[in-house]
């Protein structure tokens, strides 16, 4: 090795040796254990097992749009309650649409989609069961009561309600897990409405960077299912 490469290779290992590293920067690190807040689920990464259901869900005593009781797991659930709290003392009406989806809801919803759609359009419409958030208990559709038009629609980014969580959300653990662009990362098309409990520390970051939980848990973009079909029972 010449002298020069020598010095370069030098300055290379002592700047690297500057950058911070994972675990002085990060409140968390994804998890494939199911009962962590910080369980990574994405088209990559189903949860194991797949029919994998928590052991404290409770029903949010929120405001619901919903015919059944929303659940969660217990400490999402109590956040997402301080959360909608604030949320009306601010002058912002929430109401939860959706929460803890079992492996076989999921199944059925997908399963309805499927036979009438085919593959593709109830990928983009629905994870496959088994992949989504919502089975988790930590996972919490919202809408904006005043804007009906706008339920489970892109256009909600443009409401009140949007503008809050945006600001809002990670106070209470909360981050938008499907941000407007990221879909070659997520899997996910933008969903606004889509809300993902990891914990205030962990959110407070994610929303600080502006990142995806995949890019900041530095685990592969997720745009594509392994099998070509879905598990269905
Ligand atoms: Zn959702």
């Amino acid at each position: 090795m010449t002298g020069l490469a020598e010095k370069v290779l030098a300055l290379g290992v002592a700047a690297l040796a500057q950058l911070p590293q994972p675990h002085e920067v990060q409140a968390s690190q994804a998890s494939a254990d199911p009962d962590s807040i910080h369980v990574l689920v994405n088209r990559q990464n189903p949860l194991q097992p797949v029919d994998y259901s928590p052991d404290d869900l409770v029903e949010v005593e929120v405001r619901t749009s919903a015919e059944e009781p929303v659940l969660l797991r217990m400490e999402a659930a109590e956040s997402a309650e301080e959360l909608f709290e604030t949320a009306a003392e601010e002058g912002v009406t929430l109401a939860a649409t959706s929460g803890y989806r079992s492996f076989d809801a999921q199944s059925e919803l997908y399963s309805a989609r499927y036979a009438e759609h085919g593959l593709e359009p109830t990928d983009e419409f629905a994870a496959r069961p088994g992949y989504s958030e919502h089975q988790t208990g930590l996972a919490l559709d919202v809408i904006s009561i005043d804007n009906p038009e706008c339920i489970l629609g892109e256009c909600f980014h443009e409401t009140p309600e949007y503008e809050w969580l945006e600001t809002s959300a990670q106070d209470f653990g909360f981050v938008i897990r499907y941000p407007e662009g990221a879909e070659d990362i997520t899997g996910f098309a933008f969903e606004p409405w889509h809300l993902r409990y990891v914990g205030t520390e962990t959110a407070a970051e994610v929303t600080e960077y502006e990142l995806t939980l995949e890019e900041y848990w530095r685990q592969p973009a997720a745009p594509e299912y392994d099998s070509a079909e879905p598990n269905l029972r």
